[in-house]
């Protein structure tokens, strides 16, 4: 795989022929879980359509130019035009497959998978999820010397690798970047001789029979399995919305907010995450909107004070957001005013979302296990579901307080739970 800039993109690119070429940055989490991926990719598809990479930071001008603005984005090209639609953010290997495929002819797409080989391995525990409670669900396995494997779709370190401040797990005096939390939590159990498997995408999970497909090649089998899968942030659905994700909506501040530098954000949302992460962005953007659907902010009163001592960020209380579209480089946002119906635009230069949480459980199959109400999985106080052999810990799990802590002590019970079964 070749690394260009933007002096080569004529050469490579225009004229480069079948092109995917991957605009990705730095300090990018969802960047680093594609990096694998997109690799194997290469590997399988080298001959027939060319793989590069570029610096999105160093080449803005260019990134501008081709409408992106989220990393990692991917665009395709044949023979000089863009082709297919353009992917971002946190991308999955069949995204990538699915486009691929097209780009050459049936008989080539056959020969590609007849090369692919499938294979089947045993563990004592499969941990569905890297991020804080999986990860120290591995460090205790490991450490008992249990037979265990991570799998995630992505990098380890879950929301702690793209939080920017963490400032109340103990054992720091300073607060410490997420980033660096994960790396040490991911190294301290990599380092118990667990196997990793990361960047993957899991295409089925039997809870009954233990099983799991990733890759659509690799069968894993596993006598007990850990579901620490967390949650994902609620999209608005509002028109406009899938279509800007990526080119001017974002979901990681940790990951985009660097490109605002002097420009003004909106920011949807008003629970804590929006409050912290919309100060996060004052320290590059010169003015943040915050459009919140209640009179007053839902976020602990210490972040609420800490907002309103921040002069760069105005809150449009009672307003939600109907529709999202770009005009020239602007994102504007269709807004209702939820007291007075009156609609209006807001113009900046692009929206950040985060409004809430819902549980990553619909990757779990057909067996599920029992779940509360708002759909968070029920477990006793070993971390074990109704289904036998398998236990649920962090922030899926029906509980009153996720943090990173709670999410620890939720692994640490769990594996010392399973450490004594086995
Ligand atoms: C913006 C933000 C800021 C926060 N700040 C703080 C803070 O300052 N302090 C604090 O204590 N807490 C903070 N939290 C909360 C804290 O990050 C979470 O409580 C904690 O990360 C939960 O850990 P977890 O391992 O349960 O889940 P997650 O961290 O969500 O990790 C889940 C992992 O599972 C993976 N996964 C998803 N689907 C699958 C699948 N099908 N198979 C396998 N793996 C899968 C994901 O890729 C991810 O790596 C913050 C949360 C957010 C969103």
């Amino acid at each position: 795989m070749k690394e260009i800039n933007a002096a080569d993109f004529q050469q490579e690119v225009l004229n480069g022929g079948k092109v995917v070429l991957d605009f990705y940055s730095t300090e990018c989490p969802p960047c680093e879980a594609l990096a694998p991926k997109f690799e194997a990719m290469a590997e399988l598809y080298g001959e027939k359509i060319k793989f590069l990479k570029i610096f999105r930071q160093a080449n803005k001008e260019l990134a501008t130019s081709l409408g992106i603005s989220g990393s990692p984005t991917l665009v395709f090209f044949d023979n000089g035009q863009k082709i297919l639609d353009t992917i971002s953010g946190g991308i999955k290997k069949a995204e990538i497959v699915e486009r691929l495929d097209k780009m050459i002819s049936p008989d080539e797409v056959k020969a590609i998978k007849a090369n692919q080989k499938k294979t089947v391995s045993e563990y004592d525990v499969a941990i569905l999820g890297g991020g804080p409670a999986g990860l120290t669900a591995g460090m205790y396995l490991g450490q008992a010397k249990i037979k265990t494997v991570l799998i995630d779709p992505a990098l380890p370190g879950g929301y702690m690798g793209i939080t920017h401040q963490v400032s109340n797990y103990p054992g720091f005096e300073k607060p410490q970047p997420g980033f660096m939390l994960a790396h040490y939590m991911s190294e301290q159990a990599k380092q118990t001789g667990i196997d990793f498997k990361v960047a993957v995408d899991i295409t089925s999970v039997d809870l009954a029979k233990k099983e799991i497909v990733i890759d659509e090649l690799e069968t894993i089998k596993a006598k007990k399995i850990i579901i620490g899968t967390g949650t994902t942030p609620n999209t608005m659905n509002a028109p406009g919305e899938s279509e800007y994700k990526g080119k001017g909506i974002s979901y990681c501040a940790t990951c985009d907010a660097k490109y605002f530098v002097d420009k003004e954000v909106t920011v949807i949302g008003g629970g804590n995450s929006a409050v912290e992460e919309a100060m996060f962005i004052t320290k590059f953007a010169s003015k943040v909107t915050m459009i919140h659907q209640f009179d007053k902010l839902t976020a602990n009163q210490t972040a609420i004070e800490q907002l309103q001592a921040n002069e760069k960020i105005v809150v449009l209380y009672e307003h939600e957001p109907r529709k999202f579209e770009k005009r020239g480089d602007k994102m504007v946002a269709t807004l209702e005013d939820l007291k007075t119906k009156e609609v209006k635009e807001l113009v900046s230069d692009g929206v950040f979302v985060f409004i809430g949480f819902k549980s990553n459980i619909s990757v779990l199959g057909e067996t599920l296990p029992e779940m509360d109400k708002w759909g968070y999985i029920k477990t006793n106080e070993d971390m074990q579901t109704n289904l036998p052999d398998v236990y649920a810990i962090g922030d899926i799990i029906s509980k009153k307080y996720r943090q990173i802590t709670t999410a620890v002590a939720d692994g640490t019970i769990a594996a010392i739970t399973i450490s004594k079964e086995l």
